[in-house]
């Protein structure tokens, strides 16, 4: 890797900006870092240059590859962070900070591996161009992982899956994502690894060309008529993805390889719903599969139109659409603009889960409690559900309309007595489902929520209410049984 091209690839990106921080920043490191190795015998700088090219690739503004180029500078060499606050102004500095007090995770059990995942939440909730640059430095030492003894692959790997690999996929950052697990199964998982790479890669590959092309025949020429510009790309699924789903829904491979994903890239949103409705009109959709992630986007900004139809020869397929725009903001991510649009003052809302982490913070101290904690609560997936009047709410996966009720207001939560999902009587216990319409029926004599609700509830929200509820009414109660004591 040169600096050449990690400039190059910046001004991909941002056309016309001054790289000469860039260049100065790349100069510095190099001369501070002069005669140190990696572990692979290669000189150290380049471990600097590939995590400044990745953030590059992810489209991080100059302060942000800079920061990467410095980024081991104050831990590893004589100069300090004070030089490179002068050198390179308090942006920069900032940012160099907050990697090097994420610190190097060295694992001495299982208390040091949670204060680090803590540290690494809280830069993320300060600045999460800090955390931009700890995903890429991991990517480095992810793809250098085979100079390390065997045990320490293992463990680098772990934590990766476990912990940078949910919050790649929660900052939207998809690329980076598959990326880390793809290397990480390989290292914790060889055997399957190599198996469903050969599958894949060599056994299907044939017969998903071969189907490909097929569709692709019928397909365009449809939506030519329809005066729709598109290009349709195999989506190569990440072995890691097939492997979670055999696992998870107990399936073989053949069963899951079935399903032939497509995308489909067209000029405006517009152009999006036509070719869904074209699709729609050559082949059957498989109920209950359609999701509509423009109309609603995901959390993390994603949007996009899925929906699987039974294709030629009754092949399951599967296809996204999208636009240019929305297929790069899928790869590269929404946190870059989410942070550009604080900086600049305007109606910027931070994401739902960013809040929910500081306020996690604020309350739980200790640390393996608040590492439970924002496992339950942000990296489970997300649902969106609708009130009667089309707002849209939230929550996460398997929340209930006890929930929900408490989503919307917490004397609908207090008084809820009944429910009806989808036009049908519900009840208040039961999983929602995204895309539900959910209408509470409260009875305003219901004096408060049900204790037992607790048992079931899964938003903080909804639990709070009701123990606060819980403790206010049977302090009531005492005092009614106890004369004397002052109401
Ligand atoms: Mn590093």
């Amino acid at each position: 890797m040169t600096i050449e091209r990690v400039i190059k690839k910046f001004q991909e990106n941002h056309p016309g900006a001054d790289v000469t921080i860039l260049q100065l920043a790349f100069e510095f490191a190099d001369a501070a870092h002069a005669g140190q190795l990696r572990k692979s015998g290669e000189p150290y700088i380049q471990h600097p240059l590939h995590t400044a090219y990745t953030l590059a690739e992810i489209k991080a503004d100059a302060a942000t590859v800079a920061g990467g180029l410095l980024h081991d500078v104050p831990e590893d060499t004589s100069h300090t962070l004070e030089e490179i606050k002068t050198i390179f102004g308090p942006e920069t500095a900032m940012l160099v900070e907050g990697v090097t007090k994420l610190g190097k995770i060295k694992y001495r059990g299982i208390e040091r591996y949670r204060e680090n995942l803590k540290k690494m939440f809280l830069a993320m909730a300060t600045d999460l161009r800090v955390i931009f640059i700890k995903f890429c430095d991991r990517l480095n030492n992810l793809r250098t992982l085979e100079n390390l003894p065997p045990e320490k692959q293992k463990r680098i790997a772990q934590e990766t899956l476990e912990i940078y690999a949910p919050i790649a996929g929660l900052l939207g950052i998809a690329r980076l994502k598959w990326q880390m697990e793809d290397i990480c199964f390989k290292v914790l998982y060889p055997e399957e690894y190599h198996d469903l790479e050969y599958k894949y890669e060599v056994e299907k590959k044939v017969e998903r060309n071969q189907f490909f092309q097929k569709i692709r025949k019928i397909l365009v020429p449809k939506l030519e008529e329809a005066g729709i510009q598109c290009a349709i790309e195999v989506r190569f699924k990440h072995l890691y993805s097939i492997y979670l789903k055999m696992q998870k829904k107990e399936r073989k491979f053949d069963e899951i390889y079935d399903v032939f994903a497509l995308r489909l890239i067209v000029p405006t949103v517009d152009d999006c719903y036509k070719s869904l409705g074209v699709i729609h009109t050559l082949w059957k959709p498989k109920p209950n599969r359609f999701k509509d992630y423009i109309a609603v986007p995901k959390p993390n900004g994603y949007r996009s139109l899925h929906t699987t139809i039974f294709g030629p020869e009754g092949k399951t397929t599967e296809f996204q659409i999208r636009t240019q725009e929305m297929h790069e903001e899928s790869i590269y991510g929404l946190a870059a603009h989410w942070y550009y649009k604080m900086q600049q003052g305007g109606a910027y809302q931070s994401p739902a889960w960013l809040k929910e982490i500081i306020e996690i913070q604020k309350e739980i101290t200790n640390t393996s409690e608040f590492v439970k904690k924002i496992k339950l609560d942000i990296f489970r997936d997300r649902i969106f559900v609708f009130s009667p009047k089309g707002d849209v709410f939230e929550l996460p996966e398997q929340a209930t309309p006890v929930d929900f009720a408490y989503a919307v207001h917490t004397n609908i939560g207090n008084h809820a007595a009944g429910v009806i999902i989808n036009d049908k009587l519900g009840r208040l216990d039961q999983e929602l489902r995204n895309g539900d319409f959910v209408e509470i029926i409260t009875e305003k004599k219901r004096p408060y929520p049900n204790r037992d609700w607790l048992k079931f509830v899964k938003t903080k929200r909804a639990r709070d209410r009701i123990k606060q509820f819980a403790k206010k009414s049977k302090l009531e109660t005492i005092k009614r049984l106890i004369p004397g004591i002052r109401r």
